[in-house]
């Protein structure tokens, strides 16, 4: 700030303080790469769009194949429904999304940032859709500097027209998770959405412009906190993106012809176009930086120049700080990813990988839980029976009928009553059933007596199929 500015008690004056706490922030004009990597966070930006926006028009069994339906707390995936029950499986998913990043990043740093996460992913579709609309970086730049007038005002209006268009049906996408979207889209078409559903759409609409379109690397550079802590996760083995300065440095500018070792020059023309491409504007040249993503677009843009001028590719690249060092061939550098702790994180992720399908393959699709009665414990002192109320809620997690017959041992002499079996089950539902058990005071020992309930559920429609059977364990209780 050039404004003379009186100065504090301290002696300080306010502008600077307040200049060292908040950055201003230069726009940064990334200019369009092509190359191997660039076709790379393509094919990863086509693929989970795909995915994202493909999943919630998908049918499963007449309904929609994901659905994470809050209201009726119930979570369907393809053929599978979890209940709240099911908390775990979500607990083993998050358990493995945390050891897939922590080994991804030992191997090659941050290649969740540079070509899957999110943020890149939708700043790549909006800078798309901006080179479309306003030209290439330069292009960009000048329109920019250029006074408002019709030409920029139209072309502004279509740029953010079409980041709002693409922002809020990625809210209704978003929002089509959780409410079956046929429904929702019949809503939006009627505006006739609810409070709710108005709210997220329109909430992650805004995220996604304002991520996107307004703040890009300013999300990764202050307010993602992976990139804090990413540093903890590499060591000297990790592949990063890596400028050799040997090779590249003295740097400067010559003509193709020129014999530029002669000049005693290095293989970097200083084009700046590695910082030009960079979407978080940073020079790789001068050394590994947190606001490097990992997103390759330096690689890309230094390949085009090396091969424009006829060096060999790669004065940008992956490689490793002991490799720099060490200058390790291509060969070594991938035999020291399979380093000790690369072994053990990939042998802890396959472990877990198997324990959670194993589990998730014998997961039996009906649920019980007994809750005593504890207002109803027996008659009397004297009698000679004594009787505890239950009551059983049964899940049916799966998406057909079910007959379920319930029987109880424990004692000598034990009986159930209940209302008349086999008792229906509706599909993904579930139902209590009070029974009442009874038995012998003197097959009984005083205090608690542990019983078990057995619990089949055959399928009607297929009745020689052997029923599921859950056995439930409970406390018959005399005083
Ligand atoms: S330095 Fe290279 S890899 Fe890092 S963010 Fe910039 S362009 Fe991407
Ligand atoms: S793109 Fe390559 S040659 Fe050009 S300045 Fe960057 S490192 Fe040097």
């Amino acid at each position: 700030m050039d404004t003379p500015v009186k100065s504090t008690p301290s002696g300080t004056p306010p502008e600077v303080a307040e200049q060292a706490l908040y950055e201003v922030r230069k726009k940064i004009y990334p200019r369009a790469v092509h190359g191997k990597f660039a076709a790379w966070r393509w094919a990863f930006v086509l693929l989970t769009q795909l995915v994202f926006y493909g999943t919630p028009w998908l049918v499963w069994n007449d309904r929609q194949a994901v659905l994470f339906d809050l209201v009726s707390r119930k979570f369907y995936i393809f053929g599978l429904v979890f209940w709240p029950q099911d908390i775990v499986y979500l607990t083993v998913l998050l358990i493995i999304c945390a050891y897939s990043l922590f080994l991804f990043t030992a191997v090659a740093g941050r290649l969740w940032c540079g070509f899957a996460c999110p943020q890149t992913v939708y700043t790549e579709i909006f800078m798309w859709i901006e080179r479309l609309v306003e030209g290439d970086r330069l292009a960009r730049m000048k329109l920019d500097q250029k006074p408002m007038s019709g030409h920029k005002l139209g072309l502004k209006a279509a740029k953010h027209g079409l980041w709002i268009a693409l922002a809020l049906w990625t809210g209704f996408t978003f929002v089509g998770y959780f409410t079956p979207i046929h429904v929702l889209w019949n809503e939006v078409m009627t505006l006739h959405t609810g409070p709710w559903e108005t709210f997220w759409v329109l909430f992650y609409a805004f995220a996604t412009y304002g991520n996107a379109g307004w703040m890009r690397e300013q999300v990764c550079k202050y307010m993602c906190p992976y990139a804090r802590f990413q540093s903890v996760m590499f060591d000297p083995d990790t592949l990063i993106i890596t400028y050799d300065p040997e090779r590249g440095e003295p740097r400067g500018s010559r003509a193709k012809s020129v014999d530029y070792k002669a000049k005693g020059l290095g293989d970097c023309v200083d084009c700046g176009i590695c910082v030009q491409v960079c979407p978080t504007g940073i020079d790789i040249r001068k050394g590994l930086q947190y606001e490097c993503i990992g997103c390759a677009a330096c690689i890309d843009g230094c390949n085009q120049v090396m091969d424009k001028m006829g060096y060999p590719k790669g004065l940008i690249r992956y490689s490793t700080e002991k490799a720099m060092q060490g200058h390790y061939s291509t060969e070594r550098i991938l035999k020291r990813i399979f380093r000790p702790r690369v072994l053990v994180y990939t042998a802890i992720l396959w472990l877990i990988i198997i324990a959670a399908a194993m589990t998730l393959y014998a997961r039996v699709p009906l649920k019980v839980d007994v809750i005593r009665d504890r207002g109803n414990v027996m008659h009397g002192s004297d009698d000679p029976e004594v009787q505890n109320v239950y009551r059983l809620q049964i899940m049916n997690t799966q998406e057909i009928p079910r007959d379920v017959r319930i029987a109880v041992d424990g004692a000598e002499g034990i009986k159930l009553e209940i209302e008349p079996q086999p008792i229906r089950v509706a599909p993904t539902s579930s139902r209590v059933v009070a029974v009442r058990v009874e038995a012998p005071r003197a097959s009984l020992k005083p205090g608690s007596n542990r019983i078990h309930f057995t619990i089949e559920a055959a399928d009607p429609a297929h009745p020689g199929a052997a029923p599921l059977t859950v056995v439930e364990k409970a406390a018959l209780v005399i005083p």
